[in-house]
């Protein structure tokens, strides 16, 4: 069942999505070698609950219930999304996905950023510029009047002509008072098929994408994902509210490039 958003809602969940970006803009200042992923999921739980909110990743079940027991994921290298946080320092060219969320007013924010720790080698670093492009293509074409395809088609026409691979079993999704809503977007496609978009319908877009093959390994901890051939993985997320003409991108990215500058 799709929901599509008033004014007000998408106003409610734009407020979601700016305390995730601006989690992430926590992040951003003290990721580095040296720190733990679970030192950055402390900082994330902390600052969302001390905005009011709560860490809607917490305890999330996945297929089987297990509770997810972070307030974030953090997905470093071959890992393509779910990571658990843990007590592993970060290495000097490692790459870390943080995915949060949040709950406030009713409302959940989604998004997600893939972190550059130290210096990273340029090829991997094209894989995280490929992948934001990929994401940002995606949003150009969520408008109203086009088609779910579209998107999906977009996100997978820029990451294959690049050579990357686009995982399938994980995809985008509404967003609303549930993190996950109706309808599903993946991240691939063809143009003009599927669900038409409409003013008012509310979608996270997170194209997951590896430097190799997009096939996949699960963890068994019941949630970590990495690539099945061990080569580095990208995601990037942003929510937005499809409208006329340009869709609203409802998080951001900005108080993580006051932090590091416009890198990727
Ligand atoms: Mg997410
Ligand atoms: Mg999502």
């Amino acid at each position: 069942m799709i929901y599509l958003k008033t004014e007000e809602e998408i106003e409610l969940l734009q407020l979601a999505n700016v305390l995730v970006g601006r989690t992430l803009g926590e992040i951003a200042k003290v990721i580095k070698p040296g720190v733990t992923t679970k030192q950055l999921d402390k900082i994330a739980d902390e600052f969302i609950r001390d905005n009011g909110a709560i860490p809607v990743f917490k305890g999330f079940p996945n297929q089987d219930g297990v509770p997810f027991p972070a307030a974030i994921c953090t997905s470093v290298n071959d890992m393509v999304v779910h990571g658990i946080p843990n007590d592993e320092p970060l290495k000097d060219g490692d790459i870390v996905s943080v995915d949060c969320g949040t709950l406030i007013n009713g409302f959940c924010g989604d998004s997600a950023y893939t972190f550059p720790v130290g210096e990273v080698s340029a090829d991997v670093m094209k894989l995280l510029k490929t992948t934001k492009e990929s994401l940002y293509l995606g949003i150009d074409n969520a408008v109203a009047g086009k088609r779910l395809g579209d998107i999906g088609y977009a996100v997978q026409n820029h990451c294959e002509a690049n050579g990357y691979g686009v995982v399938r079993e994980f995809v985008g999704h509404g967003v609303g008072r549930e993190m996950h809503e109706d309808p599903m977007v993946c991240n691939y496609g063809r143009r003009g098929c599927g669900t038409m978009l409409k003013k008012g319908l509310c979608i996270a877009i997170e194209p997951m994408i590896t430097m190799g093959d997009y096939h996949l390994k699960f963890h068994n901890d019941g949630w970590g994902v990495s690539t099945r051939d061990g080569k580095p993985a990208a995601h990037f997320e942003h929510s937005i509210a499809v409208c006329h003409g340009k869709a609203k991108i409802l998080s951001t990215f900005q108080y993580i490039e006051e932090v590091l500058g416009d890198i990727i």
